[in-house]
């Protein structure tokens, strides 16, 4: 399977290489040459999860069958549940790993594609996080010899009790505060990037979402809620910030998985249902919302969406339906789910008020829940005028101290700490 550079399309690759570069050359984001749709849909939806991702992640990747199956099991260690509201409504809960967020199946993939591709030579994962890739990579790579984590996050925009969750681990896993918010937090990280010698000095590798190893793990879980379903088409609705998730559901779609639409659902960093309106992208500056994980302006992944819309033959816009939630209907849908009898996060919340205000007479719909509420527990308190009790995960992280260093938001500072560190 090759993987080419979208940006400069005579950058081709195979897996291995992609997965270790990270990004191609400019920025360029690497993507499947080509997505073949399968041949059996049913009987790969009989399966169980694990053979499942595994025959389809060796498909996609063009790794050994066998090989995949290894990297699938150590990386999925823990289940998708789908829990049905009534209505035709379901939530699938992606938040059952160890940072408990969708964003383990990504990063642990990754973890043990690059535990696998790497020859002994020193690696720096380099990430930016609002929140939970922090988490879910920190805990991905804890302990994993020869390779050091380092995580940027936007000083005071992410919750308390999801900062205590990564940078309370240490050993190789190295944690910074920036003075900035996301997206320059996100810069930061490129322009690292393109320092071609801190690059080749510190191995330096990513683990955002812009990580194609990410993306395709992520295409599992979407056959496991059509599998869960029956084989019913359904309506996706994705909380959506960098559109990784919502670009995963669409590489599923090409496969040949039954999506009847696709909805991506944004806070007030409205870039893309504008853009979906208009035919502008004028991202704005970011603002703070409940949903902090979705505090991006400039997602990143969209060249990606853009990519999918175009292999389809169809104008994104009727590609990708996107719409924004704002923080009012966010606090409301936590209030009506809970009346219902069900505990979402406001990133969960919000994509739930997306689906239930596009779903047509006889869809079935799925709403993606990306953290558990827990992780939120400050929001849903304000909300619900109750305390969530706190699982063991969490439990066990709220008294330690935080370990991360504190940098200005410039790509100096930045470079000082990598290589001081
Ligand atoms: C990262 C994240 C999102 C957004 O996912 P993207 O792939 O960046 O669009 C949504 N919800 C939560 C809880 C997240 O951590």
């Amino acid at each position: 399977m090759d993987f080419v550079n979208l940006a400069h399309p005579d950058e081709r690759v195979d897996f291995a290489t992609a997965v270790q570069r990270g990004l191609g050359r400019g920025q360029g984001l690497f993507f499947p040459e080509r997505i073949k749709p399968l041949a059996d849909i049913d009987a790969l939806l009989d399966l169980p999860f694990v053979t499942r991702s595994a025959r389809l992640l060796a498909g996609l990747t063009g790794l050994e069958p066998t090989l995949a199956e290894a990297l699938v099991s150590r990386a999925f260690d823990f289940p998708v549940e789908q829990v049905s509201l009534g209505g035709d409504v379901h939530a699938l809960e992606l938040f059952h790993g160890p940072s408990l967020a969708f964003k383990d199946f990504g990063a642990r993939f990754l973890a043990a594609c690059l535990g696998e591709f790497s020859n002994g030579d020193p690696t720096t994962i380099l990430t930016a996080t609002s929140g939970d890739t922090g988490a879910a990579v920190a805990h991905a790579f804890h302990g994993i010899a020869g390779v050091r984590a380092v995580i940027l996050y936007p000083r005071g925009r992410i919750s308390p009790l999801q900062e205590k969750l990564f940078c309370t681990l240490g050993d190789n896993i190295h944690t910074i505060s920036v003075d900035a918010d996301f997206d320059t937090c996100q810069a930061l990280v490129k322009q690292a990037f393109d320092d071609q010698a801190l690059r080749r000095d510190l191995g330096l590798n990513s683990a955002n979402s812009i990580n194609v190893a990410r993306l395709l793990a992520q295409v599992s879980y979407y056959f496991e809620s059509v599998a869960q379903l029956g084989g019913k088409a359904p309506v996706f609705c994705v909380p959506s910030g960098n559109f990784g998730n919502v670009t995963a559901c669409g590489v599923a779609r090409a496969l040949g998985l039954p999506v009847r639409r696709l909805l991506a659902a944004t806070n007030r960093n409205d870039t893309v249902p504008r853009y979906l309106a208009d035919g502008r992208w004028e991202p704005q500056a970011t603002v703070a919302t409940l949903s902090n994980a979705m505090d991006i302006s400039r997602p990143n992944n969209f060249p990606r969406v853009e990519e999918l819309a175009r292999r389809a033959g169809v104008p994104i816009a009727d590609y990708l339906r996107s719409v924004a939630v704002d923080d009012v209907a966010t606090t409301d849908a936590i209030v009506e789910l809970d009346a219902a009898g069900y505990l979402a996060d406001p990133h969960s919340a919000l994509a739930w008020k997306a689906l239930v205000r596009e779903l047509r007479a006889g869809e079935a719909g799925v709403f993606l829940c990306t953290a558990h509420p827990a992780k939120f527990a400050e929001v849903i308190e304000d909300t619900l005028g109750r305390a969530v009790p706190l699982p063991p995960a969490l439990a066990a992280v709220r008294d330690k101290p935080l370990l991360s260093a504190r940098i200005p938001g410039d790509i100096d500072a930045l470079r000082e700490q990598l290589r001081d560190d």
